[in-house]
C-alpha cells in the first residue's frame, strides 16, 4: 500500500491533516491555504502535490518524473493564477481562463491543480465565477486559494473549501529550514531569523537582500531596551527613536520587529515553549518579561498592530516617529 509523508518543518496541524487525508483517500477538491507571507504556504502545496502525484510507494520519493517536475515548478498540469503585473486585483477574466483548461486531461501527473495567488484579491465577480467551479468540481482537479486572510473571501467560497493554516515557526524550526536550504549559520542568518517574524520564506528573502537587516535589528534592540528598562521616561524613549530611525518605512520595519520581540515575551510569560524568534537566548526574553505586566505586553502588541495598519497612508516621518513612540510608551505602562 502507498505510504505518504510530507517533508515540512513546523505546520504540524496542516501536515497531520494532509497526511491522514492522503492515507485515508479523503482529500478535498478545494483548499484555502491561509497564513502570513513567507510562512510556508507554497512549500506546503508543493510537498502535497508531490505526494499526490508521486509514482513511488513511499510518496513523495523526490526522484520520479512527477516529483522532479513538481519540485522544479515545470509541471504543465499545475496552473498558477495571479494578478497581472502592476495590477492589484484578480479579475473575472483570469478566473474564466480556468474554464478553458479545466476539462482537459492532465498530461504530466494524474490530476490538475489550480493555485490562486493572493485569493483575497479576487474581486466579487471573480469570486462568483470561481464559485461555479467549486459547485461542480471537475474530476481530478484540485484548487488551492492562497491568502493571508480567509475572512476576505466570500462566505460561499469559504463554506465550500477547507481552510488550512500555516503557522509561524520558532527559532529552532527556522534554523532547520534554513539548514535545509543550505544557508550558512552566521550573524546575517541570525538577523534574518529575528526579522522574519517566524516566516521562513521571509527569512530567506531578508537573508538574500538584507543589507539593512543589521541596522534595523540594532534599532529594534535599542527600542526594546529603552522600553523595558526601568527608570526611563517617555521623552528619552522618543529620543531613542529619533536617533535611530529616520524614515517611515524603517519605523514600520523596526516596529514589526518589536512586535516579534513582544510575542517572544508573551511566550515566555505563558511558559508555553522554550523557543523564541526574536531573542537569540530564551534568558534574554525572560529578563525583559520581568519588566512588563501581562496586560501591558498584550496592549502594546495591539497598539503596534494598529499603528502598522495605518502605515500604508503616507506619513510625515517626524510626526509618525513621535506618534508611534508616544502611543507605545503609554500602552506599555498599563
Ligand atoms: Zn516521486
Amino acid at each position: 500500500m502507498k505510504k505518504y509523508t510530507l517533508d515540512l518543518v513546523g505546520c504540524d496541524h496542516a501536515k497531520e491533516y494532509f497526511i491522514s487525508a492522503l492515507n485515508g483517500g479523503y482529500l478535498s477538491h478545494a483548499y484555502i491555504i491561509e497564513g502570513a507571507s513567507g510562512s510556508g504556504r507554497h512549500t506546503l502545496i508543493k510537498e502535497l502535490l508531490k505526494a499526490m502525484a508521486c509514482e513511488s510507494d513511499n510518496a513523495p520519493c523526490g526522484e520520479c518524473g512527477c516529483c522532479v517536475r513538481l519540485e522544479a515548478g515545470v509541471c504543465v498540469d499545475v496552473h498558477v493564477i495571479k494578478a497581472a503585473e502592476g495590477k492589484t486585483e484578480l479579475t473575472v477574466d483570469l478566473i474564466r481562463g480556468i474554464y478553458d483548461s479545466v476539462g482537459l486531461m492532465p498530461a504530466d501527473i494524474p490530476f490538475k491543480a489550480y493555485i490562486i495567488e493572493d485569493g483575497d484579491k479576487m474581486n466579487r465577480s471573480a469570486q462568483n465565477a470561481f464559485l461555479k467551479l467549486f459547485e461542480e468540481p471537475p474530476e481530478n482537479v484540485y484548487f488551492f486559494i492562497i491568502t493571508t486572510d480567509a475572512q476576505a473571501l466570500l462566505p460561499t467560497i469559504r463554506s465550500r473549501a477547507l481552510i488550512i493554516r500555516t503557522e509561524r515557526l520558532d527559532r529552532e524550526q527556522m534554523k532547520a529550514v534554513l539548514d535545509k536550504k543550505g544557508i550558512p549559520d552566521n550573524k546575517k542568518r541570525e538577523d534574518a531569523i529575528a526579522l522574519s517574524n517566524g516566516c521562513a520564506g521571509e527569512a530567506m528573502r531578508i537573508y538574500e537582500d538584507g543589507a539593512d537587516a543589521v541596522k534595523l535589528r540594532d534599532a529594534a534592540d535599542k527600542l526594546i531596551k529603552a522600553l523595558l528598562s526601568p527608570g526611563l521616561d517617555k521623552l528619552s524613549f522618543i529620543n531613542v527613536h529619533q536617533k535611530n530611525i529616520k524614515k517611515t518605512d524603517e519605523l514600520c520595519k523596526v516596529y514589526a520587529l518589536l512586535q516579534t520581540a513582544l510575542r517572544d515575551v508573551i511566550t515566555v510569560k505563558l511558559g508555553a515553549t522554550e523557543q523564541t524568534v526574536y531573542f537569540t537566548n530564551y534568558e534574554d526574553a525572560e529578563e525583559y518579561s520581568l519588566h512588563i505586566s501581562d496586560s501591558a505586553v498584550i496592549k502594546t502588541n495591539d497598539v503596534i498592530s494598529e499603528l502598522l495598519s495605518i502605515s500604508d497612508v503616507p506619513l510625515n516621518p517626524t510626526l509618525a516617529i513621535t506618534e508611534f513612540a508616544s502611543r507605545v510608551w503609554d500602552a506599555h505602562l498599563i
